[in-house]
């Protein structure tokens, strides 16, 4: 066999500096899942997170877990962490995603779609803000009729320019409100579940009759605020907004609290919401 022309140095395996290959993403259970309370790494590598389309103000992907059981034709949206400073929500949302995976007793088959933090900008501050990279309170920032004229006068009148719920300039000015109104838009659910802290109770916005307790939470409708979501989705597109206070923004419930509720929301479902998925949207 004839020796080649030319036969190039060899190349040692490691000839390129390590430097120059991108930089490895850490995935969700080495950053934003680890400031959660309660969420182990067992339980957020089940969870089986995945970047999805959407990312942050400072590119951190909102990730996203679909839970389609056979036949669903319920779709039900629940998201978490939309306030950084609620630790609580996104472990709470995380724990259903387990149970949303064991095998159902449930009254119907559920699509699930799950956005444990929808603002991971907040969560990954130290300590965490409730507002984006920002400075915008996501849950002033859906929008509402006439949000123009009222989130600003609510902010200044109301919240006496509380750097901590303002609005933002426009509505869906941020990629995190933008992403799930996207999710809104194209995965039509019949239900949208909110999960906030520390006030300890159950709110809800939209037809349909709300469920009297979930857990140890009961019903208190508070009202509603110029773009938040439950004041979106619930009012104005008719989508029933479940959310949920939990009681501290720090400490999930105990597990067999999480599950309660998890269980009297599908009790729910199944009795006032079965219209829901079987009209069709
Ligand atoms: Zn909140």
């Amino acid at each position: 066999m004839a020796m080649p022309l030319w036969a190039g140095p060899a190349k040692p395996p490691q000839a390129r500096p390590a430097a120059a290959a991108p930089a490895a993403q850490p995935g969700p259970c080495d950053s934003v899942m680890r400031r959660l309370p309660n969420v182990s790494r067992t339980l957020c590598t089940a969870a089986g997170l995945q970047p999805g389309s959407g990312r942050s103000v400072r590119g951190v992907p909102l990730y996203t877990r679909d839970v389609r059981q056979e036949g669903a034709k319920l779709r039900v949206l629940v998201m978490g962490g939309i306030h950084g400073d609620e630790l609580s929500s996104g472990s709470v949302a995380m724990h259903w995603i387990a149970l949303a995976m064991q095998p159902a007793q449930m009254p119907q088959p559920v699509h699930w779609r799950f956005v444990p933090v929808l603002n991971p900008d907040g969560v990954m501050q130290q300590p965490p803000r409730r507002v984006n990279a920002n400075g915008v309170d996501l849950n002033r920032n859906f929008p509402t009729p006439d949000w123009e004229r009222d989130a600003a006068s609510y902010w200044e009148k109301r919240t006496r320019k509380d750097p901590r719920r303002w609005p933002g300039k426009q509505p869906l000015s941020e990629p995190e409100t933008r992403y799930l109104h996207e999710q809104m838009q194209s995965f039509k659910p019949h239900l949208i579940v909110a999960i906030h802290a520390p006030y300890g109770v159950l709110d809800f916005d939209g037809p349909s009759v709300p469920p009297s307790k979930l857990g140890r939470l009961y019903l208190d409708q508070v009202g509603i605020f110029p773009g938040s979501l439950g004041n979106y989705g619930g009012v104005h597109k008719g989508v029933p907004v479940v959310t949920i206070e939990l009681p501290n923004s720090m400490r999930t419930p105990l597990d067999a609290e999480m599950r309660q509720m998890w269980l009297d929301l599908l009790r729910w479902m199944g009795e006032k919401a079965v219209g829901m998925g079987n009209a069709g949207r």
